[in-house]
């Protein structure tokens, strides 16, 4: 896979990072005839999403689900040949607050009457809220002033009882791997603009959790490096960017390439890092203001499903247990059971870099939701995005209060022959591999007209 790219190469596109954006626009400029090269600083491709190995099972331990109306991974899924399987979801959940678990079916958590009055309240309000919101430029919207303020002021009050709050907290968690007092009430509603409502976020029958990919997600983005002409150049993180009139220079791990356009396609939180020449303050500012969620991903197997045995679907979730929500994710042909869960926000900055501890952390917590029989794994792999130094957390990047209406606009304006994809640049499904698909798309044809305009 490693192409030898020399200081003389001279190309039409440069892309850097070899995630779905980058490979997406790659395989679009590809598509009309461009000479294009990725570069990527990994080993691998794939950006957050990434395989692994669990007692024989191939897995995920970056981006897993596909949600309802993620059309371009599912053609995608089809056309690698790879099925989608549904979320298993038979059977009763585990919902812990305040350290008392119940198990419930359905869509209505056992919490008092009042929690339940005030979560519906909320989700109403903010479903009224998104509308006003264009996720492609919330900066510009009647609510742009909603930027001076976080999630948690605006959750205390219209949540007061201690039910609807634990609730709407794990939900915030799991769905940003950040606290609701980080983020920015505006990004919240453009980000709920753009992926359809809170309730389907959380969700996983027609929700963003709906299905996952049989064989893992991650092959997905080696079926489309395979596809391209001139093979992704691995091991190759880019350091510098030179524009002159003509053309860009590339400085990057094994050398230097030149190429007419560049298309940066990665958290801007890591494109920040890459120096450049003219210096673009507000893109820089934006990543800096910009930091990823905290999230650590886990994956522990049994030798059976046994909560299935107990009449428990394998979701588990907790304002107490530092690992939760927990899935069931066991192979389709049975060969052993799979839970597969997340220490999200603070909890997976309290246990990043101890990998024993937050193991049997691992495992208590689910002991605690389905009994003594979690205490015997037979396999457990875990990966901690904040430590990976080329994602330094997941899975998005998250402007803070105030950074959207300073500095937004510069997420996705080109500056100069350079330009941005990556899932935080989408204007709809941000934040998820169908958002990455379609920035990538995006910036292809930005970089192809702009191509055709100079020739
Ligand atoms: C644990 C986890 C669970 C998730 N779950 C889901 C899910 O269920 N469903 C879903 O849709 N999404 C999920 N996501 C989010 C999803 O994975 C991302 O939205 C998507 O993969 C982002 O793709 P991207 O191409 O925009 O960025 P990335 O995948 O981050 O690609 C950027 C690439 O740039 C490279 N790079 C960085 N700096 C440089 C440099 N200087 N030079 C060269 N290369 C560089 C990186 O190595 C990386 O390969 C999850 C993410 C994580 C981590």
């Amino acid at each position: 896979m490693i192409h030898s790219a020399s200081d003389d190469t001279a190309i039409d596109v440069a892309i850097i990072g070899a995630g779905f954006a980058g490979l997406n626009a790659a395989r679009e400029l590809e598509k009309r005839g461009l000479r294009v090269q990725v570069l990527e600083a990994r080993d691998r491709v794939g950006g957050r999403s990434r395989p692994g190995q669990l007692n024989g099972v191939t897995i995920d331990t970056g981006g897993q689900w596909v949600g309802v109306g993620h059309e371009r991974l599912t053609r995608l899924a089809q056309e690698a040949g790879a099925a989608l399987v549904p979320q298993y979801g038979k059977g009763r959940k585990v919902l812990q607050v305040d350290g008392k678990a119940r198990t419930y079916t359905g869509l209505i958590p056992p919490v008092s009457p009042r929690a339940l009055i005030e979560m519906q309240l909320a989700l109403v309000a903010l479903r009224h809220l998104q509308k006003k919101v264009d996720a492609a430029r919330p900066w510009e919207s009647a609510l742009a002033p909603l930027d001076n303020e976080t999630l948690a002021s605006w959750q205390k009050r219209w949540l007061r009882s201690r039910g609807a709050r634990a609730i709407f907290d794990i939900g915030v968690r799991a769905v940003f791997c950040a606290r609701p007092g980080q983020l920015s009430m505006l990004h919240f509603l453009s980000y709920l603009a753009a992926n359809h409502s809170f309730d389907y976020l959380i969700s996983a029958e027609g929700g963003a959790q709906a299905a996952t990919v049989q064989g893992g997600m991650h092959q997905l983005t080696t079926h489309l490096a395979r596809q391209l002409r001139t093979p992704v150049l691995l091991e190759a993180p880019v350091m510098r960017l030179e524009q002159s009139d003509t053309g860009v220079v590339v400085t990057h791990g094994k050398g230097t390439l030149r190429a007419t356009r560049v298309i940066v396609a990665m958290a801007p939180s890591m494109a920040r890092k890459i120096a450049g020449d003219p210096v673009h303050t507000a893109r820089d500012k934006l990543g800096e203001r910009m930091p990823m969620g905290s999230v650590i991903k886990c994956l522990v197997a049994y030798a059976t499903p046994f909560w299935r045995e107990q009449g428990l679907s394998g979701e588990f979730v907790s304002d107490t247990a530092p690992f939760s929500p927990v899935f069931d994710h066991s192979p389709a042909d049975g060969s052993c059971g799979i839970l597969v869960g997340f220490f999200d926000g603070p909890e997976a900055l309290r246990w990043s870099g101890d990998p024993d501890g937050r193991r049997r952390a691992v495992i208590e917590s689910l002991v605690a939701a389905f009994g003594p029989a979690a205490a015997t794994p037979v396999d457990y792999i875990d990966h901690d995005w904040i430590a990976d130094p080329w994602s330094e957390g997941c899975y998005v990047g998250l402007p803070a209060p105030g950074a959207l209406t300073e500095l937004g606009r510069a997420l996705r304006a080109p500056h100069g022959r350079v330009h941005w994809a990556g899932t935080e640049t989408a204007t709809a499904w941000t934040g998820y591999i169908e958002g990455a698909l379609a920035s990538g798309e995006a910036a292809a044809q930005e970089v192809a007209l702009a191509l055709q305009a100079e020739r």
